[in-house]
């Protein structure tokens, strides 16, 4: 079977208007004889309000019925392009994340996939329907509804793209593909044709939101090519990420990444013994709360501070472990800050060449941007500053390393 997996964002998807629209990408998809499977998203940011109804009924909703609720919205979506599509004359059918075989294990609100079972899908496609799929969500052991986190339907669309051994998979967006920075914030940033794993894993990681990092690492582990592109100008041939060889690319910053807004959590007076890190980072693992930058200073009387950066969304949970950890440690106290962002720099060979550091904070020192942690990876340098400079950092770094021309 000759399988293309296509997702649409929930930009793409706002409204009644923007539902029909895609219905007409994909009729003229099928006018060849592919077999599509499309994976959806939820209207516009219909996902936050479903959040901010549920912290209304409560300041910290039951996990279960959170993502049933969640789940939803992407139901909403994938039942009217699934109407729309049959008035318009292309047979199609939708199908939940439980009905399409989508097994996750049991953590609520960022389950893991374990397995798809491809059958009821196959079935359907084989009687020449367009199979639609409410992304972002599973089932788990015990028969619940489970969701994947946040851009989870990205997973979603490169997990069925290898299940059903599709030959691409294809994201649709609201920008013309993966850009040298965000374009929203970056006024020449421009579209790169590709872009390898790696390099796209750490982009996403740290902030290139047009596709999540989680996608990036089903679809490598599985060498299963990406193209994003955009909904609304599909002439523009988009990004494919895809192996890439580093032979022309070495040596280059690819793009510039960027959060605006991180959690930093500050423990005050660890003490400095044998085991103490371990003590702080096995809770917040045990949580499921992932850190991002870590930084211990020297110390003085045996006391040492441990500054770490969390996403925004784990800020208020990670304060409860850390208070914990603070009583079984005997640490000081903690010190919580939710007005610092991040801008990162990734392109490969960079650590076997120094100079990139030296122009990134160079760069950020002529715009008067102060930095206050720092972190790298063989193929990445991290500087956290405050949200106010989030903005002028990327600017500025994309101008410094010249990303503006191809
Ligand atoms: P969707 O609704 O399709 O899931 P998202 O809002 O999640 O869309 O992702 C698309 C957005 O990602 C773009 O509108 C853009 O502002 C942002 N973005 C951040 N970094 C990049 C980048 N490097 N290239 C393209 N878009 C980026
Ligand atoms: N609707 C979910 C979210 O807003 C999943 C997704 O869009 O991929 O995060
Ligand atoms: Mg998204």
């Amino acid at each position: 079977m000759n399988i293309e997996v296509i997702k649409f964002g929930g930009s793409s998807l706002a409204d009644a208007s923007k539902i029909k629209n895609v219905a007409k990408i994909i009729n003229q998809k099928t006018q060849n004889e592919t077999n599509v499977i499309v994976v959806v998203s939820a209207m516009g940011n219909s996902t936050d309000t479903l959040i901010s109804l549920a912290k209304e009924m409560s300041n910290d909703p039951n996990h279960r019925e959170m993502d049933v609720l969640l789940s939803t919205g992407e139901i909403v979506t994938s039942t009217l392009l699934s109407m729309h599509l049959n008035y318009s004359g292309t047979p199609s059918i939708s199908l939940t994340g439980t009905q399409a075989g989508i097994r996750t294990d049991d953590v609520y609100g960022r389950a893991k996939i374990a397995e798809i079972d491809g059958s009821r899908i196959k079935e359907e496609l084989k009687t020449k329907k367009v199979v639609v799929i409410a992304g972002f969500q599973g089932f788990s052991d015990k028969q619940d509804v489970t969701t994947l986190g946040r851009g989870g339907s990205d997973t979603t669309a490169v997990a069925l793209a290898v299940a059903l051994k599709a030959r691409i998979c294809e994201i649709y967006t609201d920008v013309s593909g993966v850009y040298t920075a965000d374009p929203r914030i970056c006024q020449n940033a421009i579209p790169l044709k590709q872009i390898g794993y790696e390099e796209m894993l750490e982009l996403a990681t740290t902030g290139a939101r047009v596709i999540s990092a989680r996608a990036v690492e089903v679809a490598a582990i599985n060498n299963m090519p990406i193209i994003v592109k955009n909904t609304f100008d599909s002439k523009q041939s988009g990004t494919i990420i895809q192996t890439e060889s580093n032979m022309e690319n070495i040596n280059k910053v690819r793009g510039i990444a960027h959060q605006q807004k991180v959690g930093k959590i500050t423990i005050k007076g660890v003490p400095d013994s044998p085991g103490i890190a371990s003590s702080v980072f096995r809770p917040l693992a045990e949580a499921n709360i992932a850190v991002d930058t870590i930084v211990q200073n020297s110390s003085s009387d045996n006391l040492t501070d441990l500054t770490f950066t969390v996403s925004i969304e784990d800020l208020v949970a990670a304060e409860k472990v850390s208070n914990s950890i603070v009583k079984n440690i005997g640490a000081k106290e903690i010190d919580s800050a939710d007005d610092v962002g991040s801008v990162s720099i990734v392109g490969t060979g960079m650590t076997s060449s120094p100079g990139y550091a030296a122009t990134m904070f160079e760069a950020l020192y002529n715009k008067q941007v102060n930095i206050e942690i720092i972190s790298t990876s063989e193929i990445r340098i991290t500087c956290v500053v405050k949200q106010s400079n989030v903005t002028k950092a990327v600017q500025a770094l994309h101008d410094a390393f010249k990303l503006d021309v191809e």
